[in-house]
């Protein structure tokens, strides 16, 4: 097979070890920056070039797209989907995956639990929009936001207040969620590959902190989940259309709560954590997938993403 692995940096440690997986199990695969691919469109004929060469023969893509770049590697995503190249991640399904609110609107329609959200436009509804969530603390966070950034615990309703105001300030897009305590600043991070949550680790905020992301200095730790969480995990994956996801949890006394979905998982804290073989696992589902056999061809399966 060969793979084609969209990412701005060969260097990164998740690049590295699916290049890895993908020669161990004998692909020939190479990295493309998605910022250096272009394209060509034309009545039903699709190119894409690099470097001067166009791209033939590329069965899989394993897309990469860092926040900063969505709009131009999603369109490049996009292009390979049309040439009937498969995507475990198809361009659609990561753009759903990076809105928050969209993604929760989503997940909520299908039942699937989550904190409590609100999210309003006019400063003179904000008194009532919190009304609407109830007493805080509240947790105040970017939609578009990542690794912890812009998410916010706001104690007080005029702490709320404030930051709202803030954030309208810098005309960012914002939700406000009721705050889960009891998760005591721990998440689960599920590693869904292919309807199945092949690895898992509960990560912890650092001390005086509640947000456990691994950049903002969580520590992570297996975890056995129940088989509620990998329910929800596999649901959640499978509502937002992605082959490969990182489905975040809280633990709330009311069940697992989704928190959100990422399209680009990073696979050193789960590999460290959980000692599965995380990229491997992925390259073997796309071997799965490109096996042409009439139901499964990857042409068909690339169809249906877009
Ligand atoms: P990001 O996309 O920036 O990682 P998240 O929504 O996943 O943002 O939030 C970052 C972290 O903050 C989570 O991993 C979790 O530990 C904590 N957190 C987020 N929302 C809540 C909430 N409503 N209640 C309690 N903790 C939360």
């Amino acid at each position: 097979m060969k793979i084609a692995i969209l990412s701005r940096n060969a260097r990164l440690f998740s690049t590295k070890r699916l290049v890895e997986a993908a020669r161990v199990r004998g692909h020939s695969v190479r990295v493309l920056d998605p910022l250096r691919c272009y394209m060509r469109i034309a009545a039903g004929t699709f190119e894409i070039h690099y470097k001067g060469h166009v791209l033939r023969g590329i069965d899989a893509v394993i897309p990469r797209i860092g926040a900063s770049i969505t709009f131009y590697g999603t369109a490049v995503v996009r292009q390979f989907e049309m040439m009937g190249v498969f995507t475990p991640n198809g361009s659609d399904a990561i753009l759903r995956a990076r809105d928050k609110l969209r993604t929760l609107q989503l997940l909520a329609r299908e039942g699937i639990d989550l904190p409590t959200t609100v999210f309003g436009d006019n400063p003179d509804d904000t008194a009532d929009l919190l009304a609407m969530l109830g007493p805080a603390p509240h947790v105040i966070k970017l939609n578009e936001g990542a690794q912890g950034q812009g998410v916010l615990l706001a104690e007080k309703n005029s702490a709320a207040q404030g930051m709202i105001e803030a954030f309208r300030g810098l005309y960012a897009n914002f939700l406000v969620q009721e705050f889960i305590g009891e998760a005591k600043g721990a998440d689960l991070r599920c590693f869904v590959v292919d309807g199945k949550v092949i690895a898992a680790m509960q990560r912890q905020a650092p001390e005086g902190d509640f947000r456990a992301n691994l950049h903002r200095g969580g520590t992570a730790v297996p975890v056995s989940l129940t088989a509620v969480e990998v329910a929800t995990a596999v649901r959640a994956a499978q509502v937002m259309g992605l082959g490969i996801a990182g489905v975040d949890l809280l633990r709330s006394r009311r069940g697992p709560l989704v928190l959100e979905v990422n399209s680009s998982p990073g696979l050193e804290g789960i590999e460290a954590a959980s000692a599965v073989d995380v990229a491997g696992e992925i390259i073997d589902f796309l071997a799965r997938a490109t096996r042409s056999d009439v139901s499964g061809s990857p042409r068909r399966r690339a169809r249906r993403n877009t």
